[in-house]
């Protein structure tokens, strides 16, 4: 049987309070599904490992993580670090290392939420975020710091290996999960250079798939309609700037940031995907207990979904579903003032009579 090799990084603030949840959850598969075997491997790279070592991770610290068959990422940073140190010492190096050129977040009103929106809708889509380029390269610089004439050049990489595997990906995913529609966030009409390369190749793609239709709106049109007719939506192909900010105001229409999960994948296994809820570290509540777990708990979920267990997959999010549903113990964030633990216990006592062991 496959024993399947998880890295786990809880991280600071609110991420170990998560973490331990979700742990609790893998384990309880575990011991009711024989077929389904783990072993974990705890890092605590983090606030405190940097402030002792000067470094969010060791020197090996990616050679560390290779060989195994996925990364659980908890949430990183707290004030005694500027919040680019985590990001761009642990996030991105790991992101961009293990080729995780998918960033996926799955933007879906589970049973039992509300959403913001004034009427309630049906919202279940995805969106597909290019997460190795684009908007967020270092490329670039500042000259004339302090002066008047002060200036900064950032500068967006798009290649067309970049765009063309990401659209690839969305269009495959489209058709493996039966969706009928891609829909291009774009901007080329004032992005002309990168944005007009990403629309031609994004097309090109698109025209391998002809079951499957494609759409083009413009990034803003787009934010407009996740509040005016999220239900036409079934997956959003998007920059890495562009599905970043969108997929915040997703998870915003679908419960919010204590449900929003993501995956950072790398579809053709050659290194560890990573996966982790949308949600930072949270200082304003860490530490009283109270973060509530979903989001990480449903990453883990669509971490099994990348092992190939939609069966676990599904039954996880089920779970959770039919806790919200019942609201009897629910975190502050979603209405409730139930403990993290409390919900956690919940979720795997609901995953037990599912499975059929209570
Ligand atoms: P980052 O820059 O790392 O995203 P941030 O402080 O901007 O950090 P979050 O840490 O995600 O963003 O927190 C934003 C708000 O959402 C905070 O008020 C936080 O308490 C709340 N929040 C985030 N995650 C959760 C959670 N799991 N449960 C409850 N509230 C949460």
């Amino acid at each position: 049987m496959n024993v399947y090799k998880i890295a786990v990084l809880p991280g600071d603030g609110i991420g170990p309070e998560v973490m331990k949840e979700a742990l609790k959850v893998l384990k309880a598969l575990s011991n009711i599904d024989s077929t389904f075997a783990y072993e974990i491997t705890a890092f605590h790279w983090n606030t405190d490992h940097y402030v002792k070592h000067g470094l969010m991770m060791p020197e090996n610290g990616l050679k560390q993580l290779e060989p195994f068959d996925s990364i659980l990422f908890g949430a990183v940073g707290d004030s005694r670090v500027s919040e680019h140190i985590p990001i761009w010492e642990l996030i991105m190096p790991i992101r961009k290392k293990f080729q995780q050129y998918i960033n996926f977040r799955p933007i879906k009103l589970l049973r039992g939420l509300e959403t913001p929106l004034k009427q309630e809708k049906d919202i279940d889509f995805v969106i597909i975020r290019e997460n190795a380029e684009g908007e967020y390269s270092t490329a670039g610089g500042k000259m004339y710091q302090g002066e008047s004439r002060e200036l900064a050049v950032q500068n967006t990489i798009m290649t067309r290996e970049g765009i063309s595997r990401v659209a690839t990906y969305a269009f495959q995913y489209a058709r493996e999960y039966q969706l009928h529609k891609v829909t291009n966030a774009t901007k080329s009409n004032a992005i002309i250079h990168t944005m007009s390369l990403w629309d031609e190749v994004v097309e090109e793609i698109a025209n391998d798939f002809d079951e499957i239709s494609y759409e083009k709106y413009y990034v803003d049109a787009i934010a407009a309609l996740f509040v005016e007719r999220p239900e036409d939506l079934q997956l959003v192909l998007a920059s890495n700037l562009f599905g970043d900010i969108l997929s915040d105001l997703g998870s915003a229409i679908a419960g919010g940031l204590g449900v929003a999960p993501s995956a950072n994948i790398n579809p053709n296994g050659d290194f560890p995907s990573m996966f982790e809820p949308v949600h930072g570290s949270a200082p304003d509540i860490a530490g009283q207990g109270v973060a509530n777990p979903i989001a990480q708990i449903w990453s883990l979920a669509l971490m099994l979904q990348h092992f190939g267990r939609s069966d676990l997959h599904d039954h996880v999010l089920s779970s959770i579903e039919d806790v919200l549903v019942e609201k009897k113990l629910l975190t502050p964030d979603i209405g409730g003032s139930a403990t993290t633990e409390q919900v956690g216990d919940t979720i795997v006592n609901k995953l037990q009579k599912r499975m059929g062991l209570a």
